[in-house]
């Protein structure tokens, strides 16, 4: 655990800060239950990697469908944790400016942060391929329970859930699937941030996904001071001025609670 008089240093530098961001990645929502996909993978057929594409939407639907029915249904059933509601706390009192997340799960606005940028889009909408008509993901999940039991007995196909209500073309999720670029509105509001910022807390993120990764990169570079808060060493573990080594949710909570006066 950190020590008291190292947290009040952090909480000194953050509540000195002009710009302070915070920058998530998964290990944000794992207190909320939300299972890594990666750990699912014996469920499909091919790894995850290669079904979150637009070939793969393409030439095996009812795989693409099916990992991301699964992926969406598991969303809508967790709940914001302790940490993202701090966060939403520390916003209001004008301590969060914005948040740059890699998660597409929307925890952060559904906890309630106003200011997110959303690197790698989200899991809560789902597009029209066509038409660009867009929907609440649930409009993407099949009618009924059996479906998931169907996939494992190798019986399911992808119905008209998958085709958009107005035009009939296919729906996709919208995040962004390995090979497309990242949304250009998100990223430069990202890159603005991360070279204003002069205080920068990275929460569950191994910093190893690029180009999410030069954020707190550009903020170090700039001047501004990192603090790290994830399980394992990161590659930029040497430019952080804290690295913590607990659970996000623990140590918000505690920087939460020394933080007003
Ligand atoms: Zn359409």
């Amino acid at each position: 655990m950190v020590e008291s008089d190292r947290l009040d240093e952090i909480v000194q530098a953050w509540r000195d800060a002009e710009n302070p961001v915070v920058f998530t990645g998964a290990g944000m929502s794992t207190a909320s239950g939300l299972p890594d996909f990666r750990s699912a993978r014996g469920l499909w057929k091919q790894q995850p990697e290669s079904l979150a594409t637009l070939t793969a939407m393409r030439k095996e639907p009812d795989e693409f469908y099916f990992f991301y029915q699964w992926r969406i249904a598991r969303l809508w059933e967790v709940q914001p944790n302790d940490g993202h509601k701090r966060l939403v706390e520390l916003e209001r009192q004008g301590r969060v400016k914005t948040i740059i997340t890699q998660n597409v799960d929307a925890l952060h606005q559904r906890a309630g942060s106003q200011s997110v940028i959303e690197l790698h889009g989200t899991l809560r909408t789902v597009s029209c391929v066509h038409c660009h008509a867009r929907f609440e993901s649930r409009q993407l999940l099949p009618k009924g329970e059996a479906w998931e039991a169907e996939y494992r007995a190798g019986l399911y196909r992808h119905g008209e859930e998958c085709c958009c209500p107005k035009c009939g073309k296919m729906l996709r999720p919208d995040v962004v699937l390995f090979g497309e670029s990242l949304p250009q509105d998100s990223w430069m509001k990202a890159v603005e941030w991360s070279r204003r910022s002069d205080f920068f807390v990275v929460i569950g993120s191994s910093l190893v996904v690029g180009p999410a990764n030069l954020c707190p990169l550009w903020a170090a570079e700039g001047g501004g001071r990192l603090l790290i808060i994830n399980a394992a060493p990161t590659p930029l573990d040497d430019k952080a001025a804290w690295i913590v080594r607990e659970p996000a949710s623990d140590v918000l909570k505690r920087i939460a609670e020394k933080m007003v006066p």
